[in-house]
C-alpha cells in the first residue's frame, strides 16, 4: 500500500499528571484509532505505533508506515486482562503468574490465539499471539480510552533504531502517520522481553527489559530460543531472523581492550576514516576519535540500555564513516544490549 503523505498532529502530554484518561490529546488520539488511523505514543520500552488490532485497515496503515515486512506479527497492547478474553484461547497457569508479577511491565507473553478475534495481518497468520500491557500512564490511558486491543511496533523506520523519544519518530515517520502523543524520552529504552508461554518450559526468544534471571525467579526453568546465540538456527519470532537497529555507517563491535579499539581508530584514520566510537561514561575520555558517544555507564548496564537507541541514532547525525562499539556483559540486561547491538552490527565483531 502507498503511504500518503498527511498532516501528523502533534501533541504533547505530562505523564506525571492525574486523571490522564480526561486529557482532551488523550481522548482525541484514542478517536483516531477508533477510526483506524494510527498514532504513535510512548510506553515504558520505545514508542510505539498503535493501530486497532481488529481492522484490516488499521493494521496495513502500521505495515506500511513503518515500511514492515508482513511476516513479522505485532505486539497486541492491552490496558486490562480482561481484554484477553477477547482473542486468547486460554492461559497457561505459567502465563497467569508472569502476568501478575510483571505486568504492566516489558514483558510480551506468547497466548495461543483464538482465530478471526483479529485481523490476520496482526498476527501475520500465526496460531500464536503475543500481548503486553505496558507501564506507562499514557499508553495504557490511550489503549483503555479507546477500548480497543492495540497492535503496535516500534515506531520507527523498519530496520532503524527503535525510537525513544518522539522527536525519533517525527525523523522517520512524519508525513506518514495521524498523530504522534509526546509524553517525554521513555525509560528502559530496550523492548520488551517476548516469552513464549505455549510450550511446557516457557522459551524467551527475544531478550528485552525483564531479564531471564527475574523470569525464572517467578516461574522456574526458563528456556532460550536457541537462534539468539546460534545464527545458523531459524529463530521462532519472525522479526529477530531481519536485520535491525541498524545506523547508516557500518557499526563493528571490538572484542578486545580500550587500547586495542584505539588502535582500530587510527588505522581508520590513516585511511582518511570519520570514526564514530560507542563507549560509556567511564571509558569515553580515553578515546581519540572524531565523534564519541558515552552511553550510560558500564557499572550500571540499565544506564546503558536505555541510551541505546539514542547512541545508534546520534551517529547518522554526527555523519561519520565506521563506528566501532565497545561490548557488554552478556548478562542481565546485557543480554538485551548485546543481542540489539550484534543485530544493528550485523553480527560483526573484530578481535586483535
Ligand atoms: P516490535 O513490535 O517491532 O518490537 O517487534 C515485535 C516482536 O515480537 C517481533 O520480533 C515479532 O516477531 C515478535 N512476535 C510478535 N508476535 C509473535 C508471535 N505470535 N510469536 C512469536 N513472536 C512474535
Ligand atoms: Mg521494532
Amino acid at each position: 500500500m502507498k503511504v500518503k503523505n498527511m498532516d501528523t498532529t502533534y501533541w504533547s502530554v505530562d505523564k506525571n499528571v492525574d486523571n490522564m484518561e480526561n486529557y482532551p490529546q488523550i481522548a482525541q488520539a484514542a478517536d483516531l484509532l477508533t477510526k483506524n488511523e494510527v498514532v504513535a505514543f510512548p510506553t515504558e520500552t520505545v514508542y510505539g505505533l498503535g493501530g486497532n488490532a481488529k481492522s484490516d485497515d488499521a493494521i496495513r496503515k502500521i505495515f506500511a508506515a513503518k515500511g514492515r515486512p508482513s511476516d513479522n506479527p505485532l505486539i497486541i497492547h492491552i490496558a486490562a486482562k480482561s481484554q484477553l478474553h477477547e482473542f486468547v484461547v486460554q492461559v497457561p497457569a505459567t502465563a497467569e503468574k508472569l502476568m501478575d508479577h510483571f505486568w504492566p511491565g516489558p514483558l510480551t507473553i506468547i497466548f495461543p490465539y483464538q482465530k478471526g478475534s483479529l485481523s490476520d495481518g496482526a498476527t501475520a497468520g500465526l496460531d500464536t499471539v503475543g500481548v503486553r500491557m505496558p507501564a506507562h500512564p499514557v499508553a495504557l490511558a490511550i489503549i483503555k480510552k479507546s477500548g480497543l486491543p492495540i497492535a503496535a511496533p516500534s515506531a520507527n523506520q523498519s530496520g532503524r533504531p527503535s525510537p525513544t523519544s518522539a522527536l525519533h519518530v517525527k525523523e522517520d515517520l512524519a508525513g506518514k502517520i495521524a498523530a504522534i502523543v509526546d509524553g517525554g524520552t521513555t525509560g528502559v529504552g530496550v523492548e520488551s522481553t517476548v516469552i513464549d508461554c505455549t510450550s511446557e518450559v516457557p522459551v524467551i526468544l527475544r531478550p528485552g527489559g525483564v531479564t531471564k534471571e527475574q523470569l525464572e525467579e517467578v516461574i522456574g526453568e526458563v528456556r532460550v530460543d536457541p537462534a539468539l546465540t546460534d545464527t545458523s538456527e531459524k529463530p521462532k519470532s519472525p522479526g529477530m531472523k531481519y536485520r535491525h537497529y541498524a545506523p547508516d555507517a557500518p557499526l563493528y563491535l571490538v572484542d578486545g581492550s580500550r587500547e586495542e579499539l584505539q588502535e582500530f581508530i587510527n588505522e581508520g584514520k590513516k585511511a582518511g576514516l570519520k570514526i564514530g566510537v560507542l563507549t560509556t561514561k567511564e571509558n569515553a575520555a580515553f578515546y581519540d576519535a572524531d565523534y564519541i558517544f558515552a552511553c550510560g555507564e558500564r557499572a550500571q548496564l540499565e544506564t546503558v540500555a536505555s541510551s541505546i537507541y539514542e547512541a545508534l541514532r546520534s551517529f547518522n547525525k554526527a555523519d561519520v564513516d565506521v563506528i566501532y562499539s565497545e561490548m557488554f556483559p552478556n548478562e542481565g540486561v546485557g543480554n538485551a544490549i548485546m543481542n540489539r547491538l550484534m543485530k544493528a552490527a550485523g553480527q560483526r565483531v573484530l578481535k586483535k
